[in-house]
Protein backbone atom coordinates (compact mmCIF):
# COMPACT_ATOMS: atom_id res chain seq x y z
CA UNK A 1 0.00 0.00 0.00
CA UNK A 2 1.02 3.72 0.05
CA UNK A 3 0.58 5.50 2.98
CA UNK A 4 -2.20 8.43 2.81
CA UNK A 5 -2.91 8.11 -0.84
CA UNK A 6 -5.91 5.63 -2.48
CA UNK A 7 -5.35 2.25 -3.41
CA UNK A 8 -4.81 1.89 -7.58
CA UNK A 9 -7.36 1.82 -9.11
CA UNK A 10 -8.66 -0.68 -11.97
CA UNK A 11 -8.26 0.49 -15.65
CA UNK A 12 -11.88 2.89 -16.45
CA UNK A 13 -14.48 0.85 -17.68
CA UNK A 14 -15.31 1.81 -21.56
CA UNK A 15 -17.93 4.06 -20.97
CA UNK A 16 -17.74 5.37 -16.88
CA UNK A 17 -20.63 6.96 -15.14
CA UNK A 18 -20.22 10.87 -14.56
CA UNK A 19 -19.46 10.13 -11.22
CA UNK A 20 -16.63 7.71 -11.76
CA UNK A 21 -14.79 10.29 -14.37
CA UNK A 22 -15.48 12.72 -11.72
CA UNK A 23 -13.40 10.53 -9.06
CA UNK A 24 -11.02 9.58 -11.70
CA UNK A 25 -10.19 13.43 -12.52
CA UNK A 26 -9.66 13.76 -8.89
CA UNK A 27 -7.32 11.73 -8.33
CA UNK A 28 -5.55 12.52 -10.78
CA UNK A 29 -4.75 15.67 -10.28
CA UNK A 30 -1.96 16.56 -7.95
CA UNK A 31 -2.87 19.23 -5.99
CA UNK A 32 -5.84 17.75 -4.74
CA UNK A 33 -6.17 16.15 -1.56
CA UNK A 34 -7.07 11.94 -2.62
CA UNK A 35 -10.25 11.27 -2.90
CA UNK A 36 -11.38 8.78 -0.44
CA UNK A 37 -14.47 6.99 0.37
CA UNK A 38 -15.23 5.86 3.91
CA UNK A 39 -14.34 2.63 2.60
CA UNK A 40 -10.72 2.75 1.27
CA UNK A 41 -9.61 5.22 4.28
CA UNK A 42 -6.38 3.68 5.85
CA UNK A 43 -6.79 3.12 9.86
CA UNK A 44 -3.61 2.88 11.77
CA UNK A 45 -4.19 1.27 15.21
CA UNK A 46 -0.90 2.06 17.43
CA UNK A 47 0.64 1.56 20.58
CA UNK A 48 -0.20 -2.16 20.94
CA UNK A 49 1.61 -3.64 24.00
CA UNK A 50 1.18 -7.14 22.05
CA UNK A 51 -0.58 -8.22 18.94
CA UNK A 52 -1.22 -11.93 17.97
CA UNK A 53 -0.86 -12.43 14.14
CA UNK A 54 -0.86 -15.77 13.61
CA UNK A 55 2.12 -15.85 11.08
CA UNK A 56 4.91 -17.35 13.53
CA UNK A 57 7.39 -15.67 10.79
CA UNK A 58 6.06 -12.32 11.93
CA UNK A 59 6.96 -12.52 15.82
CA UNK A 60 10.22 -11.36 17.47
CA UNK A 61 12.97 -13.63 17.78
CA UNK A 62 13.50 -15.11 21.29
CA UNK A 63 15.37 -11.94 23.02
CA UNK A 64 12.56 -9.97 22.53
CA UNK A 65 9.77 -13.08 23.28
CA UNK A 66 11.35 -13.03 26.81
CA UNK A 67 9.04 -10.66 27.67
CA UNK A 68 5.67 -11.96 27.52
CA UNK A 69 7.58 -15.51 28.26
CA UNK A 70 5.44 -16.90 25.61
CA UNK A 71 7.86 -16.69 22.96
CA UNK A 72 9.56 -19.54 22.57
CA UNK A 73 7.48 -22.10 19.84
CA UNK A 74 4.85 -19.86 20.06
CA UNK A 75 2.25 -19.88 17.26
CA UNK A 76 1.37 -16.96 17.64
CA UNK A 77 3.65 -14.35 15.78
CA UNK A 78 3.60 -12.16 18.73
CA UNK A 79 4.62 -8.02 17.68
CA UNK A 80 5.31 -6.41 20.81
CA UNK A 81 4.96 -2.14 20.73
CA UNK A 82 3.26 -3.03 17.55
CA UNK A 83 1.21 -1.29 14.69
CA UNK A 84 -1.38 -2.81 12.04
CA UNK A 85 -3.31 -0.59 9.37
CA UNK A 86 -6.19 -1.19 8.05
CA UNK A 87 -7.53 -0.13 5.08
CA UNK A 88 -10.80 -0.50 3.75
CA UNK A 89 -12.01 -4.31 4.59
CA UNK A 90 -8.23 -5.75 4.52
CA UNK A 91 -5.50 -5.45 6.63
CA UNK A 92 -2.36 -4.33 4.54
CA UNK A 93 0.16 -3.86 7.01
CA UNK A 94 1.71 -4.76 10.30
CA UNK A 95 4.88 -4.60 12.42
CA UNK A 96 6.80 -2.31 14.64
CA UNK A 97 5.14 0.65 15.75
CA UNK A 98 8.39 2.96 15.08
CA UNK A 99 8.38 1.47 11.13
CA UNK A 100 4.33 2.06 10.43
CA UNK A 101 3.90 4.13 7.48
CA UNK A 102 1.02 7.85 7.24
CA UNK A 103 -2.62 6.92 7.53
CA UNK A 104 -5.87 8.83 7.16
CA UNK A 105 -6.85 7.52 10.70
CA UNK A 106 -4.67 7.01 13.77
CA UNK A 107 -6.08 4.76 17.25
CA UNK A 108 -4.41 4.50 20.21
CA UNK A 109 -4.47 1.11 21.58
CA UNK A 110 -3.22 3.07 24.81
CA UNK A 111 -1.21 -0.15 25.50
CA UNK A 112 -3.88 -2.78 25.30
CA UNK A 113 -3.33 -6.18 23.63
CA UNK A 114 -5.06 -6.58 19.80
CA UNK A 115 -5.82 -10.59 18.57
CA UNK A 116 -7.61 -11.13 15.28
CA UNK A 117 -11.37 -11.35 15.93
CA UNK A 118 -12.57 -14.93 17.43
CA UNK A 119 -13.84 -17.63 14.81
CA UNK A 120 -16.46 -19.88 16.87
CA UNK A 121 -16.72 -22.82 13.81
CA UNK A 122 -19.42 -24.83 15.30
CA UNK A 123 -22.85 -23.33 16.97
CA UNK A 124 -26.52 -24.29 16.81
CA UNK A 125 -28.19 -20.89 16.93
CA UNK A 126 -31.28 -20.88 15.12
CA UNK A 127 -33.65 -22.37 17.86
CA UNK A 128 -36.35 -21.43 19.91
CA UNK A 129 -37.77 -22.35 23.00
CA UNK A 130 -35.60 -22.67 27.29
CA UNK A 131 -33.94 -25.56 28.37
CA UNK A 132 -33.03 -24.19 31.83
CA UNK A 133 -35.36 -26.96 33.47
CA UNK A 134 -32.81 -29.78 31.99
CA UNK A 135 -29.58 -28.06 33.12
CA UNK A 136 -31.39 -27.67 36.45
CA UNK A 137 -32.02 -30.74 36.47
CA UNK A 138 -28.60 -32.33 35.25
CA UNK A 139 -26.65 -29.91 37.63
CA UNK A 140 -28.18 -32.35 40.40
CA UNK A 141 -27.57 -35.61 39.02
CA UNK A 142 -29.46 -36.91 35.86
CA UNK A 143 -27.05 -37.63 32.75
CA UNK A 144 -27.55 -35.82 29.94
CA UNK A 145 -28.51 -37.79 26.75
CA UNK A 146 -29.22 -37.18 22.78
CA UNK A 147 -32.84 -37.26 23.55
CA UNK A 148 -33.06 -33.40 24.82
CA UNK A 149 -33.07 -32.32 21.11
CA UNK A 150 -35.85 -33.12 20.93
CA UNK A 151 -37.49 -30.61 23.02
CA UNK A 152 -36.02 -27.81 21.01
CA UNK A 153 -37.14 -28.88 18.38
CA UNK A 154 -40.94 -28.68 19.19
CA UNK A 155 -40.17 -25.21 20.28
CA UNK A 156 -38.28 -23.97 17.02
CA UNK A 157 -41.30 -25.92 15.10
CA UNK A 158 -43.74 -23.77 16.87
CA UNK A 159 -41.87 -20.27 16.42
CA UNK A 160 -42.16 -18.05 14.01
CA UNK A 161 -39.71 -16.78 11.43
CA UNK A 162 -39.04 -13.64 13.10
CA UNK A 163 -39.05 -15.26 16.50
CA UNK A 164 -36.13 -17.72 15.15
CA UNK A 165 -34.16 -14.64 13.66
CA UNK A 166 -34.47 -12.23 16.56
CA UNK A 167 -32.87 -15.40 18.57
CA UNK A 168 -30.44 -15.44 16.21
CA UNK A 169 -29.98 -11.57 15.90
CA UNK A 170 -29.62 -11.73 20.04
CA UNK A 171 -26.89 -14.54 20.34
CA UNK A 172 -24.96 -12.83 17.42
CA UNK A 173 -25.14 -9.63 19.17
CA UNK A 174 -23.63 -11.03 22.20
CA UNK A 175 -21.13 -13.02 20.49
CA UNK A 176 -19.55 -10.00 18.90
CA UNK A 177 -19.46 -7.65 21.89
CA UNK A 178 -17.08 -10.63 23.56
CA UNK A 179 -15.33 -10.71 19.84
CA UNK A 180 -16.37 -13.55 17.80
CA UNK A 181 -16.22 -11.98 14.13
CA UNK A 182 -16.99 -15.05 12.43
CA UNK A 183 -19.27 -18.07 13.32
CA UNK A 184 -20.60 -20.85 11.58
CA UNK A 185 -23.91 -22.02 12.58
CA UNK A 186 -26.33 -24.89 11.85
CA UNK A 187 -30.19 -26.28 11.52
CA UNK A 188 -30.97 -29.17 13.05
CA UNK A 189 -33.87 -28.40 15.40
CA UNK A 190 -36.68 -28.11 12.70
CA UNK A 191 -35.88 -31.92 11.28
CA UNK A 192 -38.89 -31.81 8.47
CA UNK A 193 -37.61 -30.31 4.97
CA UNK A 194 -39.57 -27.13 5.67
CA UNK A 195 -38.80 -25.97 8.87
CA UNK A 196 -34.72 -27.05 8.07
CA UNK A 197 -34.67 -24.82 4.73
CA UNK A 198 -36.18 -21.90 6.41
CA UNK A 199 -33.52 -22.24 9.35
CA UNK A 200 -30.72 -22.54 7.08
CA UNK A 201 -32.50 -19.86 5.40
CA UNK A 202 -32.49 -17.33 7.60
CA UNK A 203 -28.60 -18.64 8.92
CA UNK A 204 -27.69 -17.21 6.02
CA UNK A 205 -28.85 -13.84 5.78
CA UNK A 206 -26.44 -13.49 8.79
CA UNK A 207 -23.08 -15.53 7.76
CA UNK A 208 -21.86 -17.43 4.74
CA UNK A 209 -20.69 -20.49 7.13
CA UNK A 210 -24.00 -22.10 7.10
CA UNK A 211 -24.47 -26.46 7.87
CA UNK A 212 -26.96 -28.48 7.53
CA UNK A 213 -27.67 -30.73 10.19
CA UNK A 214 -30.59 -32.35 9.47
CA UNK A 215 -29.37 -35.60 10.86
CA UNK A 216 -29.05 -33.82 14.21
CA UNK A 217 -31.51 -36.84 15.75
CA UNK A 218 -33.63 -39.23 14.12
CA UNK A 219 -36.61 -37.05 13.65
CA UNK A 220 -39.16 -37.75 16.04
CA UNK A 221 -42.12 -38.13 13.18
CA UNK A 222 -39.96 -41.22 12.24
CA UNK A 223 -40.00 -43.33 15.90
CA UNK A 224 -39.41 -46.94 13.96
CA UNK A 225 -38.49 -45.87 10.82
CA UNK A 226 -34.59 -44.10 10.93
CA UNK A 227 -33.91 -45.81 7.57
CA UNK A 228 -36.27 -43.58 6.26
CA UNK A 229 -35.46 -40.34 7.69
CA UNK A 230 -31.85 -40.95 5.87
CA UNK A 231 -33.67 -41.31 2.68
CA UNK A 232 -35.84 -37.96 3.10
CA UNK A 233 -32.49 -36.44 5.03
CA UNK A 234 -30.44 -37.23 1.84
CA UNK A 235 -33.14 -36.64 -0.42
CA UNK A 236 -35.66 -34.36 -0.37
CA UNK A 237 -34.69 -31.95 2.21
CA UNK A 238 -30.59 -32.04 1.05
CA UNK A 239 -32.65 -31.06 -2.12
CA UNK A 240 -34.42 -27.90 -0.21
CA UNK A 241 -31.27 -27.16 1.76
CA UNK A 242 -28.66 -27.26 -0.22
CA UNK A 243 -29.05 -24.13 -1.52
CA UNK A 244 -28.68 -22.09 1.43
CA UNK A 245 -25.42 -24.03 3.02
CA UNK A 246 -22.01 -24.54 2.44
CA UNK A 247 -21.47 -27.38 4.48
CA UNK A 248 -23.42 -30.99 5.69
CA UNK A 249 -23.24 -32.31 8.98
CA UNK A 250 -24.06 -35.17 11.06
CA UNK A 251 -24.53 -36.27 14.96
CA UNK A 252 -22.51 -39.90 14.31
CA UNK A 253 -23.13 -40.90 18.10
CA UNK A 254 -25.15 -43.89 19.55
CA UNK A 255 -28.82 -42.97 19.42
CA UNK A 256 -28.25 -40.50 16.77
CA UNK A 257 -26.64 -41.96 13.36
CA UNK A 258 -24.24 -44.52 13.04
CA UNK A 259 -21.34 -44.66 11.18
CA UNK A 260 -23.12 -46.22 7.49
CA UNK A 261 -25.82 -43.55 8.30
CA UNK A 262 -23.42 -41.33 8.55
CA UNK A 263 -21.66 -42.06 5.18
CA UNK A 264 -24.36 -42.50 3.26
CA UNK A 265 -25.73 -39.18 4.16
CA UNK A 266 -22.19 -36.98 4.04
CA UNK A 267 -21.71 -38.50 0.96
CA UNK A 268 -25.09 -37.49 -0.61
CA UNK A 269 -24.28 -33.94 0.62
CA UNK A 270 -20.91 -33.80 -0.90
CA UNK A 271 -22.25 -34.81 -4.33
CA UNK A 272 -24.30 -31.37 -3.89
CA UNK A 273 -21.54 -29.55 -3.34
CA UNK A 274 -21.88 -29.51 0.38
CA UNK A 275 -18.67 -29.86 2.48
CA UNK A 276 -18.49 -32.50 5.39
CA UNK A 277 -17.79 -31.91 8.81
CA UNK A 278 -18.93 -34.06 12.13
CA UNK A 279 -20.00 -34.33 15.54
CA UNK A 280 -17.45 -37.47 16.51
CA UNK A 281 -16.80 -39.27 19.46
CA UNK A 282 -18.34 -36.80 21.47
CA UNK A 283 -20.25 -39.21 24.19
CA UNK A 284 -18.21 -42.20 23.36
CA UNK A 285 -15.94 -43.84 20.97
CA UNK A 286 -16.72 -44.58 17.31
CA UNK A 287 -16.89 -44.18 13.61
CA UNK A 288 -16.99 -40.68 13.52
CA UNK A 289 -13.40 -39.30 13.60
CA UNK A 290 -12.20 -42.08 11.06
CA UNK A 291 -15.04 -41.26 8.42
CA UNK A 292 -13.93 -37.66 8.74
CA UNK A 293 -10.62 -38.31 7.65
CA UNK A 294 -12.17 -40.90 4.82
CA UNK A 295 -14.29 -37.87 3.64
CA UNK A 296 -11.91 -35.10 4.11
CA UNK A 297 -14.32 -33.61 6.49
CA UNK A 298 -12.93 -29.77 7.49
CA UNK A 299 -13.70 -30.59 10.76
CA UNK A 300 -14.36 -33.51 13.60
CA UNK A 301 -16.11 -32.10 16.63
CA UNK A 302 -15.91 -32.97 19.98
CA UNK A 303 -13.75 -35.33 19.77
CA UNK A 304 -13.46 -36.41 23.27
CA UNK A 305 -13.43 -40.44 23.21
CA UNK A 306 -10.35 -41.01 20.96
CA UNK A 307 -8.35 -44.63 20.48
CA UNK A 308 -4.59 -44.15 19.06
CA UNK A 309 -5.99 -44.92 15.67
CA UNK A 310 -8.09 -42.11 15.75
CA UNK A 311 -5.59 -39.98 16.72
CA UNK A 312 -3.07 -40.62 14.46
CA UNK A 313 -5.42 -40.64 11.79
CA UNK A 314 -6.47 -37.02 12.29
CA UNK A 315 -2.28 -36.25 12.65
CA UNK A 316 -1.86 -37.37 8.97
CA UNK A 317 -4.87 -35.39 7.83
CA UNK A 318 -6.39 -32.38 6.78
CA UNK A 319 -8.92 -32.35 9.25
CA UNK A 320 -9.14 -30.14 12.05
CA UNK A 321 -10.02 -31.07 15.73
CA UNK A 322 -12.62 -28.87 17.16
CA UNK A 323 -13.11 -29.02 20.71
CA UNK A 324 -15.71 -27.66 22.95
CA UNK A 325 -15.43 -27.32 26.14
CA UNK A 326 -18.26 -25.47 27.16
CA UNK A 327 -20.35 -28.97 26.41
CA UNK A 328 -18.01 -30.42 28.99
CA UNK A 329 -18.47 -27.56 31.45
CA UNK A 330 -22.46 -27.53 31.20
CA UNK A 331 -22.44 -31.25 31.28
CA UNK A 332 -20.14 -32.20 33.63
CA UNK A 333 -18.63 -34.58 31.49
CA UNK A 334 -14.83 -35.37 30.86
CA UNK A 335 -12.61 -32.97 29.07
CA UNK A 336 -11.63 -34.12 25.76
CA UNK A 337 -7.70 -34.68 26.07
CA UNK A 338 -6.33 -31.71 24.28
CA UNK A 339 -2.88 -32.55 25.06
CA UNK A 340 -2.63 -35.73 23.68
CA UNK A 341 -3.53 -34.27 20.15
CA UNK A 342 -1.58 -31.63 20.06
CA UNK A 343 1.24 -33.49 20.85
CA UNK A 344 0.45 -35.82 18.25
CA UNK A 345 0.62 -33.06 15.51
CA UNK A 346 -3.10 -32.83 15.21
CA UNK A 347 -4.66 -29.09 14.27
CA UNK A 348 -6.93 -28.18 17.23
CA UNK A 349 -9.91 -25.52 17.40
CA UNK A 350 -11.65 -24.34 20.08
CA UNK A 351 -15.60 -23.08 19.60
CA UNK A 352 -18.11 -22.64 22.02
CA UNK A 353 -21.38 -25.07 20.41
CA UNK A 354 -23.41 -22.65 21.63
CA UNK A 355 -27.08 -24.49 22.10
CA UNK A 356 -29.51 -24.64 24.48
CA UNK A 357 -29.00 -27.72 25.61
CA UNK A 358 -25.32 -29.01 26.34
CA UNK A 359 -23.22 -25.69 26.09
CA UNK A 360 -25.43 -22.18 26.02
CA UNK A 361 -22.69 -20.27 26.18
CA UNK A 362 -21.90 -17.52 23.31
CA UNK A 363 -18.21 -16.74 24.94
CA UNK A 364 -14.97 -17.78 23.18
CA UNK A 365 -13.25 -16.03 26.09
CA UNK A 366 -15.19 -18.71 28.47
CA UNK A 367 -13.86 -21.45 26.01
CA UNK A 368 -10.15 -20.00 26.29
CA UNK A 369 -10.34 -19.98 30.26
CA UNK A 370 -11.83 -23.45 30.15
CA UNK A 371 -9.11 -25.01 27.84
CA UNK A 372 -6.62 -23.58 29.71
CA UNK A 373 -7.48 -24.21 33.33
CA UNK A 374 -9.11 -27.55 32.60
CA UNK A 375 -7.86 -28.86 29.32
CA UNK A 376 -4.23 -27.87 29.60
CA UNK A 377 -3.86 -25.71 26.58
CA UNK A 378 -0.91 -23.40 27.25
CA UNK A 379 -2.62 -19.89 26.63
CA UNK A 380 -1.01 -18.87 23.19
CA UNK A 381 -2.18 -22.81 22.44
CA UNK A 382 -6.11 -21.48 23.12
CA UNK A 383 -5.87 -17.98 21.66
CA UNK A 384 -4.44 -19.72 18.47
CA UNK A 385 -6.90 -22.28 18.54
CA UNK A 386 -9.73 -19.79 18.61
CA UNK A 387 -8.69 -18.15 15.92
CA UNK A 388 -6.43 -19.89 13.39
CA UNK A 389 -7.52 -22.83 14.39
CA UNK A 390 -11.04 -22.20 13.46
CA UNK A 391 -10.42 -20.79 10.68
CA UNK A 392 -8.31 -24.11 9.67
CA UNK A 393 -11.65 -25.69 10.80
CA UNK A 394 -13.62 -23.64 7.67
CA UNK A 395 -11.12 -24.49 5.41
CA UNK A 396 -10.90 -19.95 5.70
CA UNK A 397 -7.06 -18.28 4.78
CA UNK A 398 -8.70 -14.80 4.86
CA UNK A 399 -9.56 -14.92 8.43
CA UNK A 400 -8.22 -15.90 11.86
CA UNK A 401 -4.35 -13.77 11.40
CA UNK A 402 -3.44 -10.08 11.22
CA UNK A 403 -1.41 -10.03 8.63
CA UNK A 404 -1.17 -8.08 5.10
CA UNK A 405 -3.99 -9.32 3.28
CA UNK A 406 -5.87 -10.92 5.86
CA UNK A 407 -9.29 -9.51 6.40
CA UNK A 408 -10.08 -6.49 9.16
CA UNK A 409 -11.46 -8.33 12.02
CA UNK A 410 -9.57 -7.43 15.46
CA UNK A 411 -10.22 -7.55 18.99
CA UNK A 412 -9.20 -5.01 21.25
CA UNK A 413 -8.51 -6.69 25.21
CA UNK A 414 -8.95 -4.56 28.17
CA UNK A 415 -5.49 -5.93 29.09
CA UNK A 416 -2.09 -5.63 28.02
CA UNK A 417 -1.91 -9.18 26.99
CA UNK A 418 -3.29 -12.22 25.39
CA UNK A 419 -2.81 -14.37 28.53
CA UNK A 420 -4.91 -12.07 30.32
CA UNK A 421 -8.23 -14.28 28.75
CA UNK A 422 -7.39 -16.99 30.69
CA UNK A 423 -5.50 -14.95 33.47
CA UNK A 424 -9.09 -12.88 34.13
CA UNK A 425 -11.25 -15.77 33.47
CA UNK A 426 -14.95 -14.44 33.68
CA UNK A 427 -13.98 -10.44 32.83
CA UNK A 428 -15.32 -8.91 29.79
CA UNK A 429 -11.88 -7.78 28.33
CA UNK A 430 -12.68 -7.23 24.62
CA UNK A 431 -12.95 -3.55 24.96
CA UNK A 432 -13.18 -2.98 20.84
CA UNK A 433 -14.04 -4.86 17.82
CA UNK A 434 -13.70 -4.11 14.19
CA UNK A 435 -15.36 -6.33 11.45
CA UNK A 436 -14.30 -6.04 8.07
CA UNK A 437 -12.55 -2.57 8.63
CA UNK A 438 -15.49 -1.23 10.76
CA UNK A 439 -15.13 -0.48 14.47
CA UNK A 440 -18.50 -2.34 15.36
CA UNK A 441 -17.93 -2.63 18.85
ZN1 LIG B 1 -22.78 -29.18 18.08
Amino acid sequence: MTPGRPPPRPAPEPAPTADQATEDAMSNATTVSPAHSASTASTLITNIAALVTNDPSLGWGSPRSSKFESGGGSPLGLIQDAAVVIEGDHVVWTGDQSKAPATDNRVDAGGRAVLPGFVDSHSHLVFAGDRTQEFNARMSGRAYSAGGIRTTVAATRAATDAELEAGLTRYLAEALRQGTTTFETKSGYGLTVEDEARALRIAAAHTDEVTYLGAHIVSPDYPDDPAGYVSLVTGEMLDACAPYARWIDVFCEKGAFDGDQARAILTAGKAKGLHPRIHANQLSYGPGVQLAVELDAASADHCTHLTAEDVDALANSRTVATLLPGAEFSTRAEWPNARRLLDAGVTVALSTDCNPGSSFTSSVPFCIALAVRDMRMTPDEAVWSATAGGAAALRREDIGRLTPGARADLILLDAPSHVHLAYRPGVPLVSGVWRRGTRVA
